[in-house]
Parts: C-alpha cells; structure tokens; sequence
C-alpha cells in the first residue's frame, strides 16, 4: 500500500467587520492528518502532526523535504 499522507491545517473564520466585503480566516493551531490508505487522524495540535506523520510513515518526516509545515 502507498501512503500519501497530507496534512490540512484548520482554520475558523474571524467575525467580519460590519460592512467588510471579505472574510478573515485564522488558522486555529489545529491540523488534521489523512492518507490514501485510508487513515485519518482527526483533528490533533500541528505541534504534533510531524510526530503522527512520521509513526505512520515509518521514517522521520522532519528529515524530508517532501514534508511542509
Ligand atoms: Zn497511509
């Protein structure tokens, strides 16, 4: 099986200004970790999806340059 693991950071939308014309968007410190294999971590803290990502890979993502934080 291959895994193609990405990472989608969360975020949540700011309360608009009265009268703004667009909506502000934070990320909220929140990651969630999917693959094609099928796994899906949830939502957990970014601080630790390198760690997530690396136990289901089986190598260190941090050492890769394919990994973003
Ligand atoms: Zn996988």
């Amino acid at each position: 099986m291959k895994h193609e693991l990405s990472i989608q950071a969360e975020t949540e939308r700011m309360p608009a200004e009265p009268g703004a014309k667009w909506a502000e968007y934070r990320a909220t410190g929140q990651a969630q970790l999917t693959c094609s294999c099928g796994y899906d971590s949830g939502k957990v803290p970014k601080a630790g999806a390198a760690q997530l990502a690396s136990n289901h890979l089986g190598f260190d993502v941090t050492q890769s340059s394919n990994w973003r934080k």
